[in-house]
């Protein structure tokens, strides 16, 4: 690992803070201390804030092309820098290797697009009713921005909310994950090669979040909070946020519904589902947490799906072709043991895996669970973990009522040939993206978000930029 960007101690003002007290960041697949880091309170996040502020002065007046160029000097950074920010965060949240440099190299492409949309903040001149006024739409940024990210993707969930903040001219205070501080502040670290100005990317490590969540909210000097993770912790943001009425981006959990049909390709309808699920070990928010299989290939597609997840391997991400590898914590475990045990419980089966692996006390084996009811406990909360729990369906009505039973409405898949069914689909699912024929959706270029609990707000693509702007209206006489 490249010790230089193994940073430990916070980042405000441009300054790395130590902090009396320290909290431990261990590797989830040996259990060792990786390093302590700085564990933030009020003051260093008041610190922050008023650092971000007073940035957010000179930084909202730079010129479009100017910040473009900054961004722009990161993402080289990160690209030259990739092996090693790769290597830093399968150490602290234990993802393959492969996996994690595709996260570097997806965090990453938020910030090269956000660069490119930074020159395209454009105005507006409207027809007036009044012949002798003119009505100007400008866009200005919202001010210093909360961000508050979740350890599934230390670095993606970072880059996706940061890169359109610095575009639009806001400047940040971010609190990272308690297991996953690292590969945070590397990014800072980079963000500090590449000219980015003291003051306008701030980062506070913490053990006791809702105290930077508090300090965050309550501070009028801050005036979005961009915040992705569960939608329980989203609830409460939301709720302290009212109080300085903050702008708010909300990127919550999510129960994917995958539905695949009798007139679907199955080959590829296994290929995605076995993408979908088992990526990150199970852990992301638009993983397949209920497959619905029409009862007529149910058979087929679960013999096939058995061959798939037998050939899966357990290990430590840094191996090559492991797959699956620990899950982020005992929490994690726990939750993931008991929505297995009352399936079974219920009357659901267990073919392959069920249980922890005897290699490693945080590896969940690989798991297909089949005969699964639509109103177990597995299926209504995210699993957040490698088990597949597979559903057969009847009717194209009946699985798409039981597709929407849920609170959540992040992503969706389907699998069919038939291009009438896509059409309705897209109308009669209540997601914020649906995969057709395609088991992995996330991308820059694509607008990335929920409906119903998922939360509101997008990220990525020509929109994303749009929740890091307030539109002021000109009347010009
Ligand atoms: P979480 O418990 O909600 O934590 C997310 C972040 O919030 C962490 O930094 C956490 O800090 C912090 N936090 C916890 N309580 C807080 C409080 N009272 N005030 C302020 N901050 C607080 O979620 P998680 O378990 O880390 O992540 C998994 C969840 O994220 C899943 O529900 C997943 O679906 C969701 N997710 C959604 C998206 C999306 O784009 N929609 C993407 C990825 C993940 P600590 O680390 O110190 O607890």
């Amino acid at each position: 690992m490249n010790e230089s960007l193994v940073k430990s101690r916070a980042f405000i003002n441009g300054q790395w803070v130590k902090t009396d007290k320290r909290f431990r960041v261990d590797d989830p697949f040996s259990q060792e201390l990786i390093v302590e880091v700085s564990d933030c309170g009020e003051k260093e996040a008041h610190a922050a804030i008023d650092a971000a502020h007073a940035a957010f002065q000179s930084w909202s007046k730079t010129t479009a092309q100017e910040r473009s160029n900054k961004l722009l000097a990161w993402y080289d950074l990160i690209i030259k820098n990739l092996d090693d920010l790769a290597e830093i965060l399968t150490t602290e949240q234990g993802k393959p290797l492969k996996e994690a440099k595709g996260e570097i190299q997806y965090g990453a492409n938020y910030i090269k697009w956000f660069a490119e949309e930074a020159l395209r903040v454009d105005g507006d001149i409207i027809p007036s009713p009044d012949g002798n006024q003119q009505i100007h739409v400008i866009k200005k940024p919202v001010g210093v921005v909360g961000i508050i990210t979740p350890w599934n993707f230390p670095q993606a969930m970072i880059a996706r909310k940061v890169a359109p903040a610095l575009a639009a001219g806001c400047t940040v205070v971010i609190k990272p994950a308690a297991e996953t501080p690292l590969s945070a502040l590397a990014m800072a670290e980079l963000a500090q090669q590449a000219g980015i100005p003291d003051g306008v990317i701030n980062l506070v490590p913490t053990s006791e979040a809702s105290v930077i969540g508090e300090a965050l909210t309550s501070s009028f000097k801050v005036r979005k909070i961009s915040f992705t993770g569960s939608t329980k912790v989203g609830k409460i943001l939301m709720s302290q946020a009212a109080e300085n009425v903050q702008r708010v981006t909300m990127e919550l959990g999510g129960n994917a519904p995958f539905i695949v049909f009798e007139d679907a390709d199955i080959d590829s309808a296994v290929d995605g589902i076995m993408a979908s699920k088992f990526r990150n070990s199970g852990q992301t928010c638009v993983c397949a947490n209920r497959v619905f299989i029409h009862e007529s290939i149910y058979h087929e597609i679960v013999d096939k799906l058995v061959n798939k997840v037998e050939a899966l391997q357990t290990g430590s991400g840094l191996e090559d072709d492991v797959s699956i590898t620990p899950l982020i914590n005992q929490a994690g475990i726990d939750k993931v043991k008991r929505l297995v045990q009352s399936a079974k419980d219920g009357g659901a089966k267990v073919l392959i895996g069920g249980e922890l692996s005897d290699k490693h006390n945080q590896i969940f084996e690989p798991t297909i669970m089949t005969d699964v009811q639509f109103d177990m406990d597995i299926a209504c909360e995210e699993i957040f973990g490698p088990v597949l729990s597979l559903i057969p369906f009847s009717s194209e009505e009946s699985v798409v009522e039981q597709a929407n039973a849920t609170k959540a409405g992040l992503a969706a898949y389907v699998y069919t040939d038939d291009r009438h069914r896509i059409k309705r689909l897209s109308e009669q699912i209540e997601s914020g993206m649906i995969g057709f024929n395609e088991g992995i959706i996330s991308n820059h270029m694509a607008p990335f978000g929920g409906v119903k609990e998922s939360g509101m707000g997008r990220e990525g693509s020509k929109y994303g930029i749009s929740d890091y702007l307030d539109i002021k209206y000109l009347c010009i006489n």
